[in-house]
């Protein structure tokens, strides 16, 4: 085994709380690309933002296509051996929280319980209602829209209806950051996958935590923002897929 695989296997097996921060880095390999890297549709497509949406019909028109395009890519999608290594380590009790910044609903679908997953820039499966907070499937909405063409509103009290993700200038769920913020003090290790830990306040996220002294290991293929942290414990850069599922094995063995 690689001597930084097998090193990312003590830290785990030494682990009783354990903040997994993923990213779009783990879903790729589930056919979902990642929206912000080198081929992401966000270098060929003007993203609508919240106030874009807020103001006029046209950007709403504009958003709700852009998400009947995502949405056949989510429907396919399945996950892969990180969300199945995250479920491994939930069941032997390891796991304070997966704050994932993807919108897949992957980590779900593989079986992290609700209680232990906090999806910090919302998720692509439901919609919400601006004004009335109710959610709903997205399905619902993406049916009617490609029948009716009209945008849709919420159907308890007329508001907008977008889907539950965080939109460019979009503020954060706050619950979703207290909790995030909850298991930081919590936690005794930090493992980010997958993610270039670029975007806040997601990337905040180890701070308090490593400034306590908790170990800090990100595994990512290519440059993180944090590669430079003054306390980073360990730095594997590789194939996500094959590095942490071969780790937590090693660490469930050990
Ligand atoms: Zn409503």
């Amino acid at each position: 085994m690689d001597p930084d695989v097998g090193a990312l296997g003590q830290l785990i097996d030494r682990a009783h709380a354990i903040l997994i921060l993923t990213g779009a880095g783990i879903s790729t390999a589930s056919g979902i690309p990642d929206f912000r890297g080198p081929n992401g549709i966000w270098k060929t497509e003007r993203p609508v933002h919240f106030d874009q949406f807020l103001a006029s019909e046209k950007h709403r028109r504009a958003y709700w296509d852009q998400k009947v395009r995502a949405a056949t890519v989510f429907q396919d999608a399945k996950p892969n051996r990180v969300h199945d290594a995250c479920v491994e380590l939930e069941q032997v009790g390891k796991v304070e929280v997966i704050v994932t910044q993807n919108i897949d609903g992957l980590h779900s679908d593989a079986g992290t319980s609700t209680d232990r997953l906090v999806e910090i820039h919302g998720t692509a499966r439901e919609a919400a209602c601006l004004s009335c907070d109710i959610r709903t499937p997205i399905e619902v909405h993406i049916d009617s829209y490609l029948r009716t063409d009209n945008v849709p509103i919420c159907n308890e009290c007329g508001g907008l209806v977008k889907p539950a993700t965080i939109s460019f200038g979009q503020s954060l769920d706050p619950v979703s950051l207290d909790r995030a913020q909850q298991s930081a003090e919590r936690c005794d290790l930090v493992v980010a996958l997958g993610s270039t830990l670029g975007v806040y306040p997601a990337a905040r996220i180890p701070y308090a935590p490593t400034s306590r002294g908790v170990p800090y290991a990100i595994v990512n293929k290519g440059e993180t923002e944090h590669d430079g942290w003054p306390t980073l414990t360990l730095r594997i850069d590789g194939d996500v897929t094959l590095v942490f599922p071969e780790a937590v094995q090693a660490a469930l063995a050990g």
